[in-house]
C-alpha cells in the first residue's frame, strides 16, 4: 500500500467520513442521503443499458440501433457533481477509503433496480496492467468485494482478464473507444453457464460493457448483468 493510501485510510478509521457521495450532505451510515436516494429511484433510465434519459421511451436510441451483449445494465446516479469528484479521488488520488460508500451506492442500486435474475457470481471490470501498476490498487475489486459480501455471493475477481492494454479512453471519441477495447478482455472457462453481475465505476460508451461481455459469452456464460455507479451518457 502507498504511503498516501495508507494515511488516508488511517485517518478515515480514526474519523469516519460519513458524507452523501451524490450531494456531499452528512450522513449517518455509508450511502445516499434520502433525497439522493429518492432522486437515483425516481430517474428515468433504458430498460436495457440503464443510461439516463430525458425521453420517456423505454430503450435509448442506441440499444435500439445496437442490441446489448448483456442482459441488462443499471446506473445509480448520473456522473456530475460531487459523485464524479468522489469518483475520480477513488479511482486516481489513493481515496481507497470510499469503497465503503460505494458499495453502499451499489446496493442501493441493486435493490432498486431488482433485475431479472439472480446471479452466481460478481466480477469487477479489470484494468490494464499498466494502469494497475499506475495506481496500485484494483478500484473496482475494492468496491466489488464489499458488495459481494453484502450480497452473499462470490467474488471472482480472475474470471474477467485484460488480454490487450489499451491507452486511457476518456479523451477518445465514441468510435475509436470502441475500437481500441475490441478483443481487450479476456474471460476464464469457468464461467461457463454462469450468470454474473459485472461491476464497474463508470457507464460512459458501453464499449467497456460490450468488451466484458462479449469475452464471457464467449466462455459460455449467461448473458451477464452490468451495475454502475454512475453513468456519464445520456439521452
Ligand atoms: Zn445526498
Ligand atoms: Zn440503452
Amino acid at each position: 500500500m502507498s504511503y498516501r493510501r495508507y494515511l488516508n485510510e488511517i485517518w478515515q478509521l480514526l474519523y469516519p467520513q460519513r458524507e452523501c457521495p451524490a450531494c456531499g450532505a452528512a450522513v449517518s451510515r455509508p450511502g445516499l442521503c434520502p433525497a439522493c436516494r429518492h432522486r437515483s429511484q425516481s430517474l428515468h433510465r433504458c430498460a436495457l443499458c440503464g443510461t439516463f434519459g430525458e425521453s420517456t421511451a423505454a430503450i435509448c436510441p442506441e440499444c435500439r440501433e445496437y442490441r446489448p451483449l448483456f442482459a441488462a445494465a443499471y446506473a445509480a446516479l448520473p456522473y456530475e457533481g460531487r459523485l464524479r469528484e468522489l469518483l475520480l479521488d477513488f479511482k486516481y488520488n489513493n481515496q481507497t477509503y470510499h469503497r465503503r460508500t460505494l458499495a453502499a451506492l451499489l446496493l442501493a442500486a441493486w435493490q432498486d433496480w431488482q433485475p431479472p435474475y439472480r446471479i452466481d457470481a460478481i466480477v469487477p471490470v479489470p484494468s490494464s496492467a499498466a494502469r494497475l501498476e499506475e495506481r496500485g490498487y484494483e478500484h473496482t475489486q475494492l468496491m466489488a468485494e464489499l458488495l459481494a459480501e453484502e450480497l452473499g455471493v462470490p467474488l471472482e475477481g480472475g474470471w474477467l482478464f485484460r488480454i490487450k492494454d489499451t491507452p486511457p479512453l476518456h479523451d477518445l471519441p465514441r468510435q475509436q473507444r470502441f475500437a481500441q477495447m475490441r478483443g481487450s478482455m479476456g474471460a476464464s472457462p469457468q464461467v461457463r453457464g454462469k450468470r454474473i453481475l459485472i461491476v464497474d465505476d463508470i457507464w460512459t460508451t458501453g464499449a467497456t460493457a460490450l468488451a466484458c461481455s462479449s469475452a464471457l459469452l464467449e466462455q459460455g456464460a449467461e448473458a451477464p448483468l452490468l451495475l454502475t455507479c454512475a453513468a456519464g451518457a445520456t439521452w
